[in-house]
C-alpha cells in the first residue's frame, strides 16, 4: 500500500496528451499549451473613456470656463483632425481628435446653449480639468509583447474576453482527456424505471461520474454495466482503448471473491502501478496503465469512495494530462473536534462556512461510505492527515471544493 502523496507522485508522471489548434470560440475549458503573446496593443487607438469633451488643458486654467463646441465624435467613428480650440464632444470609446489632450467627463459639464435637445454649443466646465484625465492609451491594458496567459492557463470565459480583445482567433491547446466510464457489480441497475428486485440497486456511481467529469470540462463515455463478469469485462475493454485515454471504472477491485478487476487488468496486459492507497475512504483504488498508454482508474464502489477516487486522482491525473498545476487547497479551522482511529488519510465529508475569524469548517456526521445524505449537506472535503490523530476546534485543515476546482492559487 503507497500513501497519497506517492500515489499523486506516480499520477504525476502521466504524459501531457498532444498539442492541437482549438478555436478561441470553442475553447473554453482547454489549457494553453504554450504562453499567449499580444501582437496588437490594446486599446489599439487613443480614446476617451467617458461620455464628455475633449480640450486642451491649458485653455481652461481655473474653472469655470465657457468654452464653444466645435465637434462631434462618436464610438466607431474615424479619428478626426481637431483643431484644439475649444471643446470637442465625444462619446466613450471615440477616438479622440488630434490637436486634444484631455477629456472632462459629462458629470462636470453644464450645457448652455443647445441647438437642439441633447446637442450643445456652447458649455461650462465646473471644475479645473487634470491634463490627460479620461484618456485610453494604446496598449494601456496589453502591450505588443505582453503575455496574455501563460502556458498552464485553464481557459474560461474572462480569458477568452482577453483573448478575443487582442485579435486571437485560435489558440494552442493540450487536447481535452477521452474518458470513458464503466461500472461493475451483478447488483448494479441502470435503468431508475425499473423496480429493483431484492439485492439489486440503481447505479448512482456512473451518473455521479459523468456528471463529476462534465464540470471538469471532460466530455465523458458511459461504457455500461459490466457485472462482475471477467469475460465480458476483457472482451469489451480492448475495444474501448483506442478512444480512451482514461477508464474510470467504480467496484470490483477489493478482496473480496468477485473482485475481479485487478486479475482482468493484468491478464490484459496492464501495468499495475498501484492498487491499495493509504486513504479512507476508498483504499482499494487501483492505477493501471495498458500497453497503448491508456491509463485505468479502478475506484472503489461505495459511492462517496467513488467520489473521493475521481475527486483526489482523476482529477489530479486529468490535470497532469492536461497541463494543469496540481491544485492547492484552502485552510479552515475545525469547528467542531474530530478524532480519527485509523493511520490513512482521511477525506471527510464537511461544511465550509464564512465567519468573521476566516473560512471555518465542520465535519459531517454520518462519514461512512455509503451515505449520500451528509454528502449532500456537505459542500467541501476535509483533509484529516495520515499522522492526525485527536484534533480540537479551532485546528488548522486542508479543504477542497467538493466536485471541480474553479480556484487559481
Ligand atoms: P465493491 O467495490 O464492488 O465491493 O462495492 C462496494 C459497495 O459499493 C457495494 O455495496 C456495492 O453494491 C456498491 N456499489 C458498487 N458499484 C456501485 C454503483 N455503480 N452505484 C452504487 N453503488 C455501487
Ligand atoms: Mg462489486
Amino acid at each position: 500500500m503507497v500513501s497519497y502523496e506517492q500515489a499523486i507522485d506516480i499520477l504525476k508522471k502521466a504524459k501531457r496528451l498532444p498539442v492541437k489548434t482549438v478555436s478561441v470560440d470553442q475553447a473554453s475549458g482547454y489549457v494553453c499549451a504554450k504562453d499567449v503573446i499580444s501582437s496588437i496593443q490594446v486599446p489599439p487607438f487613443k480614446n476617451s473613456a467617458m461620455d464628455g469633451f475633449a480640450i486642451v488643458a491649458n485653455q481652461a486654467p481655473s474653472a469655470p470656463v465657457i468654452m464653444d463646441v466645435v465637434g462631434r465624435t462618436a464610438a466607431g467613428d474615424l479619428p478626426a483632425s481637431g483643431s484644439g480650440r475649444g471643446a470637442w464632444e465625444i462619446m466613450t470609446g471615440g477616438p479622440l481628435p488630434s490637436g486634444y489632450d484631455t477629456v472632462i467627463r459629462l458629470e462636470h459639464i453644464t450645457y448652455l446653449n443647445e441647438n437642439s435637445p441633447g446637442t450643445p454649443t456652447r458649455i461650462r466646465l465646473n471644475q479645473t480639468p487634470k491634463l490627460g484625465s479620461d484618456i485610453r492609451h494604446p496598449g494601456e491594458d496589453f502591450d505588443i509583447g505582453d503575455v496574455l496567459l501563460e502556458e498552464g492557463t485553464r481557459i474560461l470565459s474572462k480569458e477568452i474576453m482577453a483573448l478575443t480583445a487582442a485579435g486571437f482567433s485560435k489558440i494552442d491547446a493540450f487536447s481535452r482527456p477521452r474518458v470513458s466510464v464503466l461500472s461493475t457489480g451483478n447488483e448494479i441497475i441502470n435503468d431508475t424505471s425499473k423496480t429493483l428486485r431484492p439485492g439489486q440497486i440503481y447505479n448512482s456511481n456512473g451518473p455521479y461520474l459523468i456528471n463529476t467529469l462534465k464540470a471538469n470540462f471532460v466530455e465523458p463515455r458511459f461504457l455500461g454495466t459490466f457485472d462482475d463478469d471477467p469475460d465480458r469485462f476483457e472482451t469489451e475493454l480492448p475495444k474501448a482503448l483506442d478512444e480512451s485515454d482514461i477508464i474510470m471504472s467504480t467496484g470490483g477491485v477489493s478482496v473480496g471473491r468477485f473482485d475481479f478487476v485487478p486479475e482482468s487488468l493484468r491478464r490484459m496486459g496492464a501495468e499495475i502501478l498501484f492498487h491499495g492507497v493509504s486513504i479512507r475512504p476508498g483504499k482499494p483504488i487501483l492505477y493501471a496503465r495498458f500497453p497503448n498508454g491508456t491509463h485505468y482508474l479502478g475506484l472503489s464502489g461505495n459511492p462517496i469512495s467513488a467520489s473521493v477516487g475521481i475527486r483526489f486522482f482523476g482529477v489530479p491525473l486529468i490535470r497532469a494530462l492536461t497541463g494543469l498545476k496540481p491544485e492547492k487547497p484552502l485552510t479552515a479551522k475545525l469547528k467542531n473536534p474530530h478524532f480519527k482511529s485509523h493511520p490513512h488519510r482521511f477525506f471527510a465529508k464537511a461544511l465550509a462556512v464564512p465567519s468573521k475569524n476566516g473560512l471555518e469548517v465542520e465535519i459531517l456526521k454520518g462519514q461512512q461510505s455509503f451515505k449520500m445524505k451528509s454528502f449532500l449537506e456537505a459542500n467541501c472535503w476535509a483533509i484529516i492527515e495520515q499522522n492526525q490523530f485527536e484534533l480540537d476546534s479551532g485546528d488548522t485543515v486542508s479543504v477542497y471544493p467538493q466536485t471541480a476546482d474553479q480556484w487559481q492559487f
